[in-house]
């Protein structure tokens, strides 16, 4: 075990030392990850830079010390709002994806305990539901209906309607999924919420900056939004293809009503009233600050051009996959999300093929299953080198051939 140093460093030490460790991290720089970091461009790192520096050291804890942060988090809700169709959608900024759904979840077993009087709350999901649901289940007590997807990889309404029941507290749709990127059917499993009065969320966290936009260029897409019937909460992450730097989500509620079940407020200790909105106390301005300002930097016009140029690029990307022998894509992809598998006659180990890209290009996809795939998410960062990554791919499949891996573990996310 090292102990901290004596003596203080410089910063020009603590730099150079910092630049080493970094050369050996994922090259999103140059779009080599389809993943984890999403690069809107040279403008928008300036602005959110900048930003940064001013925004450093600010608490959103209490907004009578920081009314900016007030502000800041009240626009950015009233934008995402407007973008969803939510006309009295109110909301919070969360630190990302994970704390908008924990946030979602703890509101839905409120409210179905407030409103009907449920003390063993359950939801209904679809397998392809995004982890942070189980990690919500696992901490707030409610339990898991976890249904298997259909053919095509959208959820099953028909058997998750036979698991819906008077305990239900909430029923989960994902627009689009994480895994292979298609929409579930939105206005269907509303409807199975709103049976039995439960909450219904829309995991938005990656199609929230992307499917309106979509949307707004002329994509026809099915309803998923605050304008289906029966949708009670949306979470949608800016430090996704929104573009800002990471710490930033939002999650809504249909109206302010429905909010209050998200809330904690508090004041039977000695250090005097305590709110909060979400599940941190002391909270960084930085990622908020940086986040209004990269969504006004883009604009409209900003985020409808990387949609364009995003959804071209998983276009090429899927195209490309399917006309190289031995692989292809998982179900119909229908934004920016593509899962890359072996064909079933190819022998093909995708694992390996995976390992072939990293060591060729420094490509980087997370692994995922089951079933054994690459995981990709498309954003504009990637679009000037896809040609480059198809050729490198193309390169990989091949030299994989007859590779298997021992290692079959799959790595969306780790501990240490
Ligand atoms: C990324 C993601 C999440 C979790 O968000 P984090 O910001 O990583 O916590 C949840 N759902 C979907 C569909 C996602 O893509």
């Amino acid at each position: 075990m090292a102990a901290l140093n004596q003596h203080g460093k410089s910063k020009d030490e603590l730099l150079e030392t910092l630049t080493a460790k970094r050369s050996r991290d994922a090259r999103w720089q140059d779009g080599r990850t389809f993943g984890m970091v999403y690069d809107g461009g040279p403008s928008v790192h300036e602005v959110a830079e900048a930003v940064a520096q001013i925004y450093l050291h600010e608490n959103a804890l209490n907004t009578q010390a920081f009314p900016s942060l007030g502000e800041i988090q009240s626009e950015v809700c009233g934008w995402t709002a407007s973008l969803l169709h939510g006309e009295t959608a109110a909301g919070f900024m969360t630190s990302g994806g994970t704390e908008s759904i924990l946030c979602a979840v703890k509101a839905a077993r409120e409210r179905a305990k407030a409103e009907r009087g449920v003390t063993e709350p359950e939801i209904v999901l679809a397998e392809s539901a995004h982890a942070a649901f189980h990690k919500a289940a696992y901490y707030f007590g409610l339990k898991v209906h976890k249904v298997a997807v259909l053919d095509d990889f959208r959820a099953d309404v028909d058997t998750m309607g036979k698991l819906v029941n008077s305990n239900t507290a909430l029923v989960v749709g994902s627009a689009p999924q994480y895994p292979q990127g298609v929409i579930d059917p939105i206005p269907e499993l509303a409807a199975l919420a709103a049976r039995v009065g439960a909450s219904m969320h829309v995991d938005a966290c990656m199609g929230g900056f992307v499917l309106p936009f979509m949307e707004q260029i002329g994509i026809e897409l099915p309803p998923w939004d605050f304008r289906v019937e029966g949708v009670t909460t949306i979470s949608a992450d800016i430090h996704k293809l929104g573009y800002a730097p990471k710490g930033a989500s939002v999650i809504l509620h249909a109206n302010k009503h429905l909010r209050q079940y998200q809330t904690f407020v508090f004041d039977q200790w000695l250090g005097g009233f305590y709110a909060s909105p979400n599940m941190q106390g002391t909270r960084a301005g930085l990622p908020m600050a940086c986040a209004w300002a990269v969504m006004q930097h883009l604009g409209l016009e900003g985020y409808q051009s990387r949609t364009r140029t995003t959804i071209e690029t998983r276009k090429k990307l899927v195209d490309g996959v399917r006309s190289i022998p031995g692989l292809r894509v998982l179900g119909e992809p229908e934004a920016q999300l593509v899962a890359i598998a072996a064909t079933e006659d190819s022998g093909l180990d995708i694992f390996a093929v995976g390992d072939a890209l990293k060591q060729s290009g420094g490509w980087f996809h997370d692994r995922q299953g089951p079933p054994d795939t690459l995981h990709a998410t498309v954003s504009v960062g990637n679009a000037p080198v896809i040609d480059e990554y198809l050729v490198d791919l193309r390169a990989a499949a091949s030299a994989a051939t007859g590779v298997r891996l021992d290692d079959r573990s799959t790595n969306y996310a780790t501990l240490e």
